[in-house]
């Protein structure tokens, strides 16, 4: 399973990584702080939740996730546009 992490101490939320995704998972997140996998994309839930409390709620986060994708191709066109090297895309 494709593996999408991102650094959350990095990401700056300009969603350069979710328009260059040729398949629209990824997304900004609502209040436009950072980037994330569209909801329906993560197969590993619990990584959502954390996204959703620990990660929209404070400013200045100190935490790296990484979402299983089921329907990520590897393309890497998400790390080629990041300009913070926030996001990797890692396979198992
Ligand atoms: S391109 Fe990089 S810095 Fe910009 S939203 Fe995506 S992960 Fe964050
Ligand atoms: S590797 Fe490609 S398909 Fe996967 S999240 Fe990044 S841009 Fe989208």
């Amino acid at each position: 399973m494709p593996k999408v992490i991102y650094d959350y101490n990095k990401c700056t939320g300009e969603a350069e990584c979710a328009d260059a995704c040729p398949v629209d998972i990824l997304e900004s997140s609502e209040n436009g702080r950072w980037c994330k996998p569209v909801d329906d994309e993560v197969e590993n839930k619990d990584e959502l939740d954390k996204y959703y409390k620990e990660v929209e709620p404070n400013d200045s986060s100190d935490l790296t996730l990484e979402f299983e994708m089921p329907s990520c191709i590897e393309c890497q066109a998400c790390v080629s546009s990041c300009p913070e090297d926030a996001i990797k895309i890692e396979s198992d």
